[in-house]
Formats: structure tokens, C-alpha cells, sequence
């Protein structure tokens, strides 16, 4: 299937297009520069043009940014959607959160429907924050069925909740345009909570790592020793089977019209100094221990579930543990330590 995968540089989208080249798919991806695609082709050495192409996409959230991308030959049948900024920096939170993710999912939606008739399935990466809303008591278990009933003020008031609302007023927008314009295509979200994995994407140091993946970083490289990072969800899932769950999901014909809870379950940042402890004798001495594991520690009372029966039913995705994840994901950390530009 001829696929145009957005944000082709992303942490997440790196292993997506790994996943979609193994099983036989031709992809374009879009990338913000030049730049990026030269990196993208340099680690698929061997792919051709027909199979990896690029297209650049500076700004999703620009008007029309998506109008002529979305037009190829061969014609896509399927499109990923993950392009959308996930960091906490945001000055202006409508301008650098808000404004991406939704004119961003909106403008692709709206070009698939102009000038894309061949395509059939539009695959979101949405999040587990559009689903679980946190007045819930924690002894809850989300399924499919839930959304994050944010407002737009809440949304607004901090980084970390405009984060999350921007992934709410998104997928939210993609099911209303397939309500309202009933297009030629079936719409797909998939929604995981924290992603953690090894990294295939191109960083220049550890600094410019991607958000998710800080925690491993800050606890195996020294950096929480004295003190753990704040966890706000103790939920997860590992980017290979994520990235596979992206691909089985415009494969499988039953998938269309689905949102997915993708997670095997909890993780604390114990069970990840733990895992590292196990693993790596010579990162033992930069672990947090005692008082300072306490900060972002999993709460006592225990944390909301998240119901993964659907992903294993219809995608037939089975989970990592959270160990082969943390090994693997410190090993593919591990080149970038004493390089003198990293930390
Ligand atoms: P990354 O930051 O690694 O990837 C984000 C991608 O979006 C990059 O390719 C980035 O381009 C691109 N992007 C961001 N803003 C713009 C913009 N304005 N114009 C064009 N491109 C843009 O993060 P992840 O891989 O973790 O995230 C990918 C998707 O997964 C996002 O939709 C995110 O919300 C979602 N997600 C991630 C989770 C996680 O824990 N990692 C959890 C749940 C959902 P560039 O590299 O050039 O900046």
C-alpha cells in the first residue's frame, strides 16, 4: 500500500516507518527540512525512491499545508497522522500546542477529501490523554468509550494541559469532519499513554531528545539522583509494538472507524531504575535511591487501569515487558553519553 506518513523525523514515527518498509509498504513522508529527509535517507540506506520518498511540510498548521502532499503517483491509499508537537516549552500555547495539532489534523483530513480520492484509511495518533479525564476516581479503568472532557480554558492554562487538550481537540476534530462531510475514507485513532522505546530517529546530543523518553534518560544517565521526575501518567507502552499497532491498524479492515487503547498496563519510575539496576552494573551508582525515588512515586492507592482487550482482539498486538524496553531504550541512549555535546 502506497502510505504518506507525517512528521517522518518523530520518535514514534521513525519505528513507524520501519514497520511499514518491513511489511511491504511504499511510504512519503513529510519532514520539516531537506535536512531531515537527508538524515531519514542516510539510515535507510538501500531503500529506493519508489519505496521512501519526501515531501517538505515546514509548518502543519499553515493554511493548505497539506493540499498538494496528500497528491501522488501511485496515489496513496492510506495515510498516519502523527506529526504534532509534544513538548512543554510553549510560549504561546494556542500558537506553538494547540494550533498544530488541530489545524494540523484538520488540514490533512480536508486534503485527503479534495485531492486524495484513492485513499481509504486515515490513521491518527491521538493520545491517551483524549481519553482519560482525571475527575474519575483513580480505581477506573478506561476503555475506547471515554474522552477527556477538557475545556478550552483548562487548555489553555498551562503547558502540560494544553498539551493534552491538543490531542483531545484534535481526534476530536477528526471524528466530527467523518460525521459531518461523511468522506470516502474511514478514520482510525490510536491512543497510547507514555511512549518509551529505543530511538532509530536522528538526535544530535541527549538534550534534543524526545519528551517522553527524557525520564529514562534523566533516571539511567544521573541526572534523578537526588530526585525522580514527576509522572503524571503511570501507564505505557513500547514504541515497536506502538509502531506495529499503527500499521495492523490500516491493514485489518475491522480496524476502520476504531480508536484503540494501546498499553500493557502500569510502570513506576521504581520498576525503571529497577530494570536498569538489573541490567546495568555501571550505571548503578547515578540511580536515585530512598527519599529520592518518592517524587512522581506510584501512588499508594494505586492508579487508573487502561483497557488494552481491543488492540489484542482485533490488532492482535502482544506487549513487550517493561524490562526489554528500558534495556533496549538505554543501550540506544548509551552512544550519545561522553560525547561532549550531550549532557
Ligand atoms: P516527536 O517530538 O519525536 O515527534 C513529533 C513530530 O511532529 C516530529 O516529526 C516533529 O517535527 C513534528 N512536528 C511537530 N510540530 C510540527 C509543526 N508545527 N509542523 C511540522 N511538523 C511538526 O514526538 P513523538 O514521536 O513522541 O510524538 C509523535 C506523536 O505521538 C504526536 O502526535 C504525539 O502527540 C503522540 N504521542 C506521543 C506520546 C509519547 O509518549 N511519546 C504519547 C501519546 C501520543 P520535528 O522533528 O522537525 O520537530
Amino acid at each position: 500500500t502506497r502510505t504518506l506518513l507525517t512528521g517522518g523525523s518523530g520518535f514514534i514515527a521513525a519505528h513507524i516507518l520501519d514497520a511499514l518498509l518491513k511489511r511491504g509498504h511504499s511510504v512519503v513522508t513529510t519532514v520539516r527540512s531537506q535536512e531531515k529527509a537527508e538524515q531519514i535517507k542516510t539510515s535507510h540506506p538501500g531503500v529506493s525512491k519508489e519505496n521512501l520518498d519526501f515531501v517538505i511540510v515546514a509548518d502543519i498548521s499553515a493554511p493548505h499545508a497539506f493540499e498538494r502532499v496528500v497528491v501522488s503517483d501511485p496515489p496513496f491509499e492510506a495515510v498516519i497522522h502523527t506529526a504534532s508537537p509534544f513538548h512543554l516549552r510553549a510560549q504561546d500555547v494556542k500558537k506553538d500546542l494547540l494550533d498544530p495539532a488541530i489545524n494540523g489534523t484538520v488540514g490533512l483530513i480536508k486534503a485527503v477529501k479534495n485531492n486524495a480520492p484513492s485513499v481509504k484509511r486515515v490513521m491518527v495518533t491521538s493520545s491517551g490523554a483524549a481519553i482519560m479525564g482525571f475527575s474519575k476516581p483513580q480505581t477506573y479503568t478506561f476503555t475506547e468509550a471515554d474522552w477527556n472532557n477538557m475545556t478550552w480554558e483548562e487548555a489553555t492554562s498551562n503547558p502540560l494541559n494544553a498539551y493534552r487538550a491538543s490531542k483531545v481537540f484534535s481526534e476530536k476534530a477528526a471524528w466530527d469532519f467523518v460525521e459531518k462531510e461523511k468522506p470516502h475514507f474511514s478514520v482510525t485513532s490510536i491512543n497510547p499513554p507514555m511512549v518509551y522505546g529505543p530511538i532509530v530517529h536522528h538526535i544530535k546530543n541527549l538534550d534534543g531528545l524526545n519528551t517522553s523518553n527524557e525520564r529514562i534518560r534523566d533516571i539511567a544517565f544521573g541526572k534523578a539522583k537526588d530526585s525522580c521526575p514527576f509522572t503524571g501518567v503511570f501507564l505505557w507502552v513500547d514504541v515497536r509494538d506502538l509502531a506495529l499497532a499503527h500499521v495492523l491498524a490500516i491493514e485489518i479492515p475491522e480496524a476502520a472507524g476504531q480508536r484503540f487503547c494501546v498499553s500493557p498496563g502500569q510502570y513506576s519510575n521504581k520498576d525503571i531504575v529497577e530494570c536498569i539496576r538489573e541490567s546495568f552494573s555501571e550505571l548503578r551508582g547515578g540511580l536515585p535511591t530512598g527519599d529520592a525515588l518518592k517524587p512522581g512515586d506510584f501512588p499508594p492507592t494505586g492508579w487508573y487501569g487502561y483497557d488494552n482487550t481491543k488492540s489484542k482482539e482485533v490488532l492482535g498486538i502482544s506487549y513487550r515487558p517493561l524490562k526489554e524496553c528500558i534495556v533496549d531504550t538505554v543501550n540506544s541512549l548509551n552512544p550519545f553519553v561522553n560525547k561532549g555535546e550531550g549532557r
